[in-house]
Formats: C-alpha cells, structure tokens, sequence
C-alpha cells in the first residue's frame, strides 16, 4: 500500500464520530443557553440527554474556553446544595461581521457570541456594483485591530447564491460569478471564514428574536424578490444553493399582465412585486395607490399558496421598505392564503411583517456560523494561550 492510499480505519471513524458528538453537545449547550438563559449543569444535562459526568466535563472545557461563564449560585427558594449557573460568556470572542447586501455601502461589525454589534464601521461606495474581495479584506482587518477581544471567525452576507464552501456562484448586484470569496478571505486573514446568502441569514435572525415555529419562510421585496426557507428547524439550500431564489419564476395571473423582466423573460414575479415595479406602477396612477399594492399582495400570496401549503409552512415573513410592505399588501396577502389554505387539518399560516432592523443579517450568519466555529474555540485558545 502506498503512503498515499487512504483508507478509512475503524479507529479514525471512531474518533470522527466521537468528534462530531462533541460538536454536537457543546452547539446544544449553547442554544440552551441562547441568548440569556442561565441554567444548571443538571438543568442542562437533562435538557439535552447527556449523562452527569459527560455534561461536567464538555461545560468545564466551554467554561476554560470562554464559551460559557459562571453567574453564581442557583437562587431557588428550599434546602440542598445550590447549584452553579451557567451563562453565554459575551465579553470574551468577537466575530467580524461584513454585510455586502447594503447598496452603496459595504458595512463591518463586531459581534459577540450572541449575534449582539458592539463596534460597526463602513466603506462608501460610488457605484453600488463595485464591491471587491480586497475592500472586504481592508475593512476585515480594520475591524481586527479595533477588536480588543480575540477573533473567533469572519461572517459575511452576500446577496446572491453561495454555495457549502463559500463560492458566490451568482450575485448580479455585486457583478461576481464562481468567485471562491470564502477562500480568498481566508486566506488573506488566516481566519475561518463563513459566507452565506443574505437572505438566508435574515431569517435565521428572525427566528432566534421571535416564538415562531421551525417551518417558515422569510419573503424580501427590494430591488429584487427572493425568499428564504427553514424547513424543521434547517435552512433549505436547495440541490444548486439556489433554494428561495423566486423572483425570476414567471406568474400566472388573472389581475395584470407581465412585463418584460432583466432577465430575458417575461412576466417574472420581479416584475410585479419588486420595490421597482410597484413604484412604477405608483408613479403612473398615484390614484389607485390601494388598488396596486393590494394587488401586488395578491400575486405573491398566489405564488407562494402552493409552496406553503406543500410544506406545510407556519408563518411567512415579509421583509420590505414599510411605505410598500404595510397593511394592505400584508392583508391582501393573507386573505389569499387564508382562502386557498384553510382545512380542518391545517393551521393558516401567519403573514406578518419584519422589523427594520440593520444588523439583522450580521446577526443572523453569526447563528449560522457558529456549529461551525464553537468546536474550533479549543484550537484557537490553545493557539492564543501559546502566543501569550
Ligand atoms: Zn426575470
């Protein structure tokens, strides 16, 4: 056998496996405690199904790395041994945080482990297109040297499709097609590096910030269409990363007729729900203001009642400018899928609107990113623990 052959043996199985369980267990403790819960270590344990001995050892080593903190004693009323709460630990890890969805603008952040912006800072562009790798670079490493914390990893949010390993495939607004960002960022930084859909990241966002179920679907309208879909508690990728991309699927419907879309064809629901065509449609009749954006909610939930009925989709989050997305868009789009929805088997689904809130997408790919990060804390102290 020659040294290159590779052979998996029972051995290397064992402790990729022993591994990925460890991974397991310590993102379960985290989103236990997500974002400000404080529980026990028997709490824990019972919550997630790890024996006493097991949980003792995997939060001593989230405790030594400064994932997890103490905040004292359990302060339950009764007589025993008071126990040892444990909380996120906030004040340690900072992760920078790069939003390439703002036209105009590329905007840089730090966060803590719990998606919360504690410095931001920004380049300006003139054109909204030119955004490349290397401004990514220079504001990552400006961000770096603000940090007076330790870097965990760099997020960032692309308006586009990207696939498993970083590579923005398509994303028209930036102009890039099969650019590796993730590797190029990587690289340059010595940094773990995950970039991800923007879209994508605003719902994990919302999903953390509200009670709502793990079947839903975040719906944006601006300069294009596209939506986002978490399907029993996952993102949905799709086979080509290009799950939730909707705008350019063409519509029928009875209320108007399409016009021809950027892409080539014609009758793209773009072309009646984008922020551009319902102000186009505003501008020509400012009178029948009610009219269009009433039907405007009407074609999308016309396009989306099968999608959501199919998959049996809790609540549907619509995320656009509010003089656009406000009650009678919102309306109209519920009463469509209040009429092709209802059964006695099934709950409607709930339509309502996202907050404004510009820190979302950061916030939401530093959820997404974090499976991937927290069980490389271990290495990243040892490395830091050496330099000191
Ligand atoms: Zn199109």
């Amino acid at each position: 056998m020659t040294k290159s052959t590779r052979i998996s043996t029972p051995d290397a199985e064992l402790s990729k496996s022993t591994a990925d369980i460890r991974a397991r267990n310590v993102w379960s403790i985290f989103r236990a405690l997500f974002p400000r819960n404080c529980l026990s270590r028997a709490e824990l344990g019972r919550r997630i199904g790890v024996s006493r001995m097991a949980i003792g050892e995997i939060t001593k080593e989230m405790c030594d790395t400064r994932i997890l903190t103490t905040t004292g004693l359990d302060a339950r009323p009764g007589r025993g041994k008071r126990s040892t709460m444990l909380a996120i630990d906030t004040s340690y890890w900072r992760l920078i945080g790069i939003d390439l969805s703002q036209p105009y603008v590329l905007v840089g952040a730090l966060l803590d482990l719990v998606g919360n912006v504690s410095e931001r800072t920004e380049i300006v562009h003139d054109d909204s297109y030119d955004s490349r790798a290397s401004d990514i670079i220079a504001l990552a490493r400006r961000l770096q040297k603000q940090s007076t914390s330790p870097i965990l990893g760099v997020v960032i949010t692309v308006p586009g499709i990207v696939d498993a390993s970083g590579t923005v495939l398509l994303s028209i607004r930036l102009g890039w097609k099969n650019l590796p960002l993730q590797t190029i960022v990587q690289d340059a930084l010595q940094l773990p590096v995950l970039a991800g859909n923007t879209i994508n990241a605003t719902l994990a966002a919302e999903h953390s910030n509200r009670a709502f179920t793990d079947n839903s679907m975040l719906v944006k309208i601006g300069m294009g269409v596209g939506a986002g879909l978490y399907i029993n508690g996952e993102i949905v990728r799709g086979d080509s990363f290009a799950a939730g991309e909707i705008g350019h699927i063409t519509v029928q419907t009875s209320q108007a007729n399409g016009s021809e879309c950027g892409c080539g064809k014609t009758g793209c629901l773009e072309t009646f729900v984008s922020d551009k065509s319902i102000r186009a449609r505003l501008a020509a009749a400012p009178e029948r203001r009610t009219e269009i954006l009433s039907e405007a909610g009407q074609i999308l939930g016309q396009t989306l009642a099968m999608t959501v009925g199919l998959l049996d989709l809790r609540n549907i989050y619509i995320d656009g400018q509010p003089d656009l997305v406000g009650n009678t868009f919102l309306d109209a789009l519920q009463q469509v899928l209040d009429h092709a929805l209802t059964s006695e088997y099934r709950r409607v689904p709930e339509v309502c609107r996202c907050q404004q809130l510009p820190d979302r997408p950061l916030k939401g790919q530093t959820l997404l990113a974090l499976p991937t990060l927290l069980p490389t804390v271990r290495t990243h102290f040892q490395v830091l623990s050496n330099s000191q």
